[in-house]
């Protein structure tokens, strides 16, 4: 079983560079580059208009040494099986370098939701967890929010799974309603998390976050969360570009303003306290950071060799081509990558799940202060890394990732 698509060789790619230099035995290298199960589902749905319309779906559990599988449901018109299992093992490789207790999976569903009635979505949701159901669980695989899904879906698959079941069960997903177990912080979290990469990349730099010019690709949960709390730690938003077009003001964009226009408009294309610009135009922009928080393969060498910013902050899953992040390795750009810079929402979904199975909550502040200490942790295990084997840090979060799961499987061994 083994998957040849773009978004998975890309993946391979960047694994095998990092192997290479940690001489990974190729047993090990073997188990580590196979999914270990891919699950694929039709999903039946009766529409609003009286059909009935089948929905493939899919649920990749990657990797699942270090611990229960985890990462989020994507709903999305190209979502294929390439992309879900690349999907996947960066959430392996994402755990591992933040150090907690997962291994890695991804769902999607191929659907394109701003078409769906709000019951088309919720009959969709609930059958595919029905099909994947013995495959998850909170000890088996839990599932979190992705592109186009949040809290609402997030309660109809702990219903859906907790109907099966016969009993509440809160801990089968995470990043829920805040009512049914959902944890402080959580929706800020990614954001909160691509905040403290950029902070500690800036320092590591020798730039301040404080005045620094941000411009960001994206504004979902991800993108407009990192807008909020970057500008609250001093930085300057002066472009962001979504799906439809996007928005540029030399001296700050009204994120509360703009928050609002969207909420109307389902966009940010056509802001008026602002002058239009293309996704291009924000890509080339002199900014000190540059935070693609969109969609996979969007800096290609077609817009690289254009990008003039200090820093790029991955918040999306890899949004870089691996020929194109060579490219800015080489010009002296950093990149600080996915499977770091975005850790900040799965390492919050752990405590929501600690949390959970606790039955105990923490105060806000407790969770910021805990994902604080666990970025920061891991930023610095793969700089000390980039380092010492003096690679680039997308190189050296591989390492440190691989060289955790791989010392779990050695010891666990073989069985049969
Ligand atoms: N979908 C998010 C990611 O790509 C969060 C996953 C999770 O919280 O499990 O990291």
């Amino acid at each position: 079983m083994t998957i040849h698509g773009p978004v998975f060789s890309a993946m391979l790619q960047e694994f095998d560079g990092a192997a290479r230099l940690l001489n990974l035995e190729s047993g090990i290298w073997k188990i580590l580059t196979h999914p270990k199960r891919q699950i694929t589902v039709s999903c039946p749905v009766l529409m609003d208009n009286g059909e009935i319309e089948v929905f493939t779906g899919y649920r990749v559990q990657y990797n699942i040494t270090l611990g229960p599988a985890k990462g989020g449901i994507r709903y999305h018109p190209d979502v294929t099986l390439d992309e879900v299992t690349a999907l996947a093992a960066w959430m392996t490789w994402k755990c591992a370098v933040a150090h907690i207790p997962f291994g890695g999976g991804k769902g999607g569903i191929i659907c394109d939701p701003t078409r769906m009635s709000r019951r088309e979505l919720e009959a969709l949701t609930r059958r595919y967890v029905a099909e994947i159901i013995d495959a998850i669980g909170p000890e088996k695989d839990v599932p979190a929010p992705d592109v186009n899904t949040n809290d609402q879906v997030m309660a109809w698959i702990m219903d859906t799974y907790s109907m099966h079941v016969g009993h509440t069960e809160t801990a089968v997903v995470t990043g829920k309603p805040l009512e049914l177990g959902g944890s402080l912080g959580r929706k800020e979290a990614t954001g909160r998390g691509v905040m403290i990469a950029t902070r500690e990349a800036a320092t590591h730099l020798g730039f301040d976050i404080k005045g620094a010019r941000i411009a960001i690709q994206g504004f979902g949960n991800v993108g407009s969360m990192s807008a909020r709390l970057l500008q609250e730690a001093g930085a300057t938003i002066v472009a962001i570009t979504d799906w439809k077009g996007g928005v540029y003001n030399a001296s700050g964009l009204d994120l509360a303003a703009l928050s609002e226009y969207v909420r109307q408009h389902n966009t940010v294309a056509g802001f008026p306290q602002a002058e239009a610009l293309t996704n291009d135009q924000l890509f080339a922009l002199e900014v000190d950071v540059l935070v693609p928080a969109a969609l996979e393969n969007q800096i290609t060498m077609e817009n690289a060799p254009s990008i003039r910013a200090k820093v790029i902050v991955e918040g999306a899953n890899g949004p870089t081509r691996p020929d194109a992040h060579m490219h800015l390795h080489e010009r002296g750009i950093m990149v600080v990558p996915d499977i770091l810079a975005n850790s900040g929402g799965v390492t919050t979904s752990y405590f929501e799940w600690v949390q959970n199975r606790y039955g105990y909550f923490w105060t806000e502040q407790e969770v910021n202060d805990r994902l604080e200490h666990k970025m920061c942790e891991a930023f610095n295990a793969v700089l000390k890394t980039a380092t010492k084997f003096n690679v680039d840090l997308r190189t050296a979060a591989y390492m440190v990732a691989i060289d955790r799961v791989a010392a779990v499987t050695r010891v666990r061994g073989m069985y049969a």
